[in-house]
């Protein structure tokens, strides 16, 4: 069908991406037409990270912040406070404060009221949205088109496929199957239904997804001791109180300028850069991060610490979020060398600085510390094995601790060739992508088009967690909607753009 197009993957990239289209439609620079948007799990629109689960899986974002529209800020706030109807039976507690973090599952039913308007919105324009609930496992290209096709046997013919697939999980082991390790904590609400109370339990991570699984235990009545095990030995910082900033020196700008008098960047020039950021806006605080913290050798005192300093501005915090607006643009201008040692060297601090918690969540954890329910261990670890008593062990270096249960909540595998997708494997192994080196498949960075062997000459574009290697950070909703936007701009409507050049002839 003419101008019809494929989304594999219905959360919230999907939806940034729609709402751009259907504004381009509106305004003539993209053809209307019908878009077909498969999806795999039962509900659309929530993705991952905001199905329905326990309210105390919250977002990372403020409430007047978070929004998957980059030219609507705060457009989640403004929706909970115009329909309230759609949200307060389900959660009755919760005030929609802009300082606020509301439920991830909240937010999900926001993702879920935003697609039934797209739907609505597309058919007045001529876009039907279409909403398959199946599984795309491969793409061909047969007869100039990309023909999607699905496990349950469905076969569509559209003009271009984009892939939204979100965080994908690591492929099973069938030889590691062990019923008493879960893959991943989610929804945390089924973590009750399959661990019994007094079970010990291994946690292993310690950024937000350990914080989740942590928190839904103990509240859900969880009485047996918590281990989080931490490999780098971090812990992610708290949430200050800061507004956002506009940054003078570390920015798209000031990374090129720097690009073109010296070549490819360090790690240190970006420091130096950040440096300079901070002493701009807050001269006594420099030293609040540099240099390097090392991972904390008290826990409680760690927490403690940032839950007192995190009642004011912490400027460095605002800097590193206003670097959502272009942070691909840092990751691109570090040369190979600088980008695998990041990786090796530094992501773990970087993750548990960028990454922040809000302050109730920080407490919490400190109270199952100061318990003595929860312990926090650092370092690193062998695979789990079984003992002759049928436990668990865990064992490091001059330690071990044995199991009932172990919960991975470590976030997602960046090496493509692990990740969980029939369709991600056929599209490498047919040439049509190719892995990146620093995680996911490559994409060109202004068209979002995939490469590999053949790859440049299909119609296939990705955006989210499958482009981490070549974007950085995409594990930020801010982030992937601003790309959602982009590529939507990027498109190029072949037929669409011949019709108006030859109405612009006529007139
Ligand atoms: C647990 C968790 C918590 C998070 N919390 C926050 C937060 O607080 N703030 C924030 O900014 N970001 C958060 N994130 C990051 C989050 O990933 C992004 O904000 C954003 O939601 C990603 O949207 P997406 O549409 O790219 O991916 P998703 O929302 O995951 O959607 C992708 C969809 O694609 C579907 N899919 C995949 N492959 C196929 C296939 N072959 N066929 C059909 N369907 C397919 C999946 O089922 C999924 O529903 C969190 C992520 C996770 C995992």
């Amino acid at each position: 069908m003419k101008n019809a197009f494929a989304i594999v993957g219905c959360g919230a990239t999907a939806i940034a991406f729609l709402q751009r289209h259907l504004d381009r439609v509106a305004a003539g620079s993209a053809p209307a037409g019908p878009v077909y948007l498969f999806e795999k799990r039962q509900e659309f629109a929530r993705g991952a990270a905001y199905e329905a689960d326990l309210p105390s899986n919250i977002l990372n974002t403020k409430t007047g912040f978070i929004s998957p529209y980059p030219h609507l800020p705060g457009h989640f706030h403004a929706w909970l406070e115009a329909h309230p109807a759609a949200w307060r039976a389900a959660f009755p507690d919760f005030q929609p404060l802009a300082e606020g973090f509301a439920p991830r599952a909240l937010f999900g039913v926001y993702l879920q009221d935003q697609l039934r308007k797209l739907v609505l919105r597309g058919a007045s324009l001529g876009c039907q949205i279409v909403l398959m609930n199946a599984e795309v496992c491969a793409i061909d290209l047969i007869d100039g088109m990309e023909t999607v096709r699905t496990r349950c046997g469905v076969s569509l013919s559209t003009q271009k496929v984009f892939l939204f697939c979100g965080p994908l999980g690591k492929k099973p082991d069938p030889a590691r199957h062990d019923e008493r390790v879960l893959p991943t904590p989610y929804p945390v609400s089924r973590l009750l239904q399959t661990i019994a109370a007094h079970e010990r339990v291994a946690v292993v991570g310690a950024r937000l997804s350990a914080i989740d699984t942590v928190i839904a235990l103990i509240e859900g009545g969880h009485r047996g001791p918590i281990r989080m095990h931490s490999r780098s030995g971090y812990f992610p910082v708290v949430r200050g109180t800061q507004e956002r900033v506009e940054l003078k020196y570390l920015t798209r700008e000031g990374v090129r300028a720097l690009v073109a008098q010296n070549g490819p960047l360090q790690i240190s020039d970006l420091v130096g850069l950040f440096r300079k950021e901070l002493a701009a806006h807050d001269p006594g605080s420099t030293s609040a991060v540099i240099p390097l913290p090392a991972p904390p050798s008290d826990i409680q005192g760690f927490i403690e610490n940032e839950i007192s300093v995190s009642q004011a501005p912490r400027i460095w915090q605002a800097i590193l979020y206003a670097t959502n607006g272009f942070v691909e643009h840092l990751w691109q201008a570090l040369d190979d060398a600088a980008q695998a040692r990041f990786m090796s060297e530094y992501f773990s601090f970087f993750m548990a600085y960028r990454v922040s918690i809000p302050t109730q969540n920080a407490r919490k954890i400190l109270g199952y510390l100061r318990s003595g329910q929860l312990e926090f261990v650092a370092g690193g670890f062998a695979a789990p094995e079984s003992t002759e008593r049928g436990e668990l062990l865990l064992r490091g270096a001059g330690w071990a601790h044995e199991y009932d249960r172990l919960i991975y909540a470590t976030g997602f595998a960046r090496d493509a060739h692990v990740l969980d997708s029939t369709l991600l494997a056929s599209l490498i192994k047919n040439g049509v992508a190719s892995s990146h080196p620093m995680g996911g498949i490559c994409v060109d960075p202004d068209t979002y088009r995939i490469q590999g062997r053949v790859g440049a000459a299909r119609q296939i574009y990705a955006v989210g967690e499958l482009t981490v290697g070549q974007f950085f950070f995409t594990s930020a909703l801010e982030i992937n909607g601003r790309h959602a936007f982009r590529c939507a701009d990027a498109m190029q409507w072949g037929e669409h753009a011949q019709r108006l050049e030859r109405l612009e002839e006529h007139v």
